[in-house]
């Protein structure tokens, strides 16, 4: 008798009946068991479209390319910006796409500290939409590190000590943060609460409806880092009157290593200066006037930087057609069933006494679009995983995170990516490597 509580049979008719399930041949994966979508989506014969047709126009158009592409290069970053609009529910004008997330925080997080009435230099109140005082920012200890290199680096910009003015709230269990703790960490001192949707490493979504409201309660802006979730999970940083997001498109939005980030703010921000103002951020109308003073473009337009990077922008646009069709609420229907399937599976092994956990929480409410699979030896379990062409990643200390992405992934694939984390088990292959050094 089997362990597991689903059979391998169970699992395939489910892709029999599956809508999504034609997906998967518009993908060119390396294995056959790519779990790791939510690190490195892989490549679309949509993106891959896409991407050729601008190497085509730089080919036959060069210069040209900036007005006569089939897209006009130069209005690129807001014709993407108003294509993923829908997938964040913002209006057009306050997505843009630009730069990488890091570069996106570093802006956005500086912008808003140059607003609130504490910073050393803050452009008076009376002169400015932000409606907020303090300036410390309140982040969480389980964040992407990034993140903190960069808020950390804009408060010693403005004079203020990073130790002293980053609060982080700290999770009881390792895995997640608990909204009692976020609570408790607001004090009027606060000017940002900056929070991801979904942790990295865990996989546990948040209410940003919910935070948003916590940070506005106590006189703060609310910024959310929504990597692991955009292309994975819908979103309404709209009606939930978000005031900043950022986000990168090389996850769930497949768009190819390195693609260009996408970043929201909130309309009654445009028209600020950004923090790290740049010409491709300019008033549209006036750039090429080529005035010495930097006139911000009146819309989330203004936080781009340089020029549009075309190559790395590219992918995005047939990979949108892609998701478009699928739809970001199957998407989100199917993400939840598998993942609720991977969890239910590991439950069995550890039921069985094997030494895995799940780390992700159950409620579907707050599951992002990937498992966390907690083991002892998660570094040489996941080495030993790859090897037999399930495509994980592993984070430190205890985690192998499995993203089974339901553009290309099946559940009768779920149920093997499960039936493998047994046998490596059983069959001692994880012994046969060594602890990894570096990127895994
Ligand atoms: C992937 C990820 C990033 C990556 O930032 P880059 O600038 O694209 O390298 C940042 N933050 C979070 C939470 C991420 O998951």
């Amino acid at each position: 008798m089997s362990l597991f509580s689903v059979s391998r049979e169970e699992a395939a008719a489910r892709d029999a009946d599956d809508p999504l399930s034609e997906f998967r041949e518009r993908f060119d994966l390396p294995s056959d068991r790519y779990m790791d979508g939510n690190s490195l989506g892989p490549i679309s014969t949509d993106a891959e479209r896409t991407l050729e047709r601008v190497v085509d126009e730089w080919r036959e158009r060069a210069i040209e390319g900036w007005t006569e592409g089939e897209q006009p290069w130069w209005h690129y970053a807001e014709y993407l910006g108003d294509r993923l609009a829908p997938y964040v529910g913002a209006d057009p004008e306050e997505v843009v796409i630009a730069n990488s997330t890091t570069v996106n925080i570093h802006t956005l997080i500086g912008t808003f500290l140059d607003h609130v009435a504490d910073t050393p230099g803050a452009v008076p109140a009376d002169e400015s939409p932000v409606d907020a005082s303090g300036n410390v920012v309140v982040a969480n200890e389980l964040d992407f590190p990034t993140d903190h290199y960069a808020i950390r680096a804009q408060f010693r910009q403005r004079g203020l000590d990073p130790d002293e003015h980053l609060r982080l709230v700290e999770s009881r269990d390792g895995r997640t943060i608990e909204q009692e703790a976020i609570e408790a960490a607001m004090d009027d001192d606060v000017g940002i609460l900056f929070m991801p949707t979904a942790l990295y490493r865990s996989g546990q979504l948040f209410d940003v409806e919910a935070l948003t409201e916590l940070a506005h309660d106590h006189g703060a802006l609310a910024g959310f880092d929504a990597a692991h979730s955009v292309g994975a999970v819908p979103h309404e940083f709209g009606a939930a009157d978000v005031d900043f997001a950022v986000w990168c498109s090389y996850k769930y939005l497949n768009a190819g290593p390195g693609a260009i980030a996408g970043l929201y703010v909130n309309e009654r921000y445009h028209g600020l200066t950004p923090a790290l103002p740049g010409w491709w951020g300019n008033e549209k109308e006036s750039q090429f006037d080529l005035e010495l003073t930097y006139t911000p473009e009146q819309s989330a337009g203004a936080w781009q930087v340089g020029t549009v990077p075309m190559l790395s922008a590219a992918p995005l646009e047939g990979s949108l057609d892609l998701l478009d069709e699928a739809g970001i609420d199957r998407i989100r229907k199917k993400s939840l069933e598998l993942t609720d399937l991977l969890a239910t599976l590991v439950e069995d092994l550890s039921a069985a006494g094997y030494d895995y956990a799940v780390g992700t929480p159950e409620d579907d409410d707050r599951r992002g679009g990937h498992v966390a699979v907690e083991h002892p030896d998660a570094d040489r379990v996941s080495q030993a995983l790859r090897e037999r062409g399930v495509v994980v990643d592993y984070r430190p200390p205890n985690v192998i995170r499995i993203c089974p992405a339901p553009l290309y992934v099946g559940f009768a694939e779920v149920f093997d990516v499960a039936d493998h984390l047994r046998a490596v088990i059983d069959e001692g292959a994880h012994q046969e490597f060594a602890e990894s050094e570096g990127v895994s």
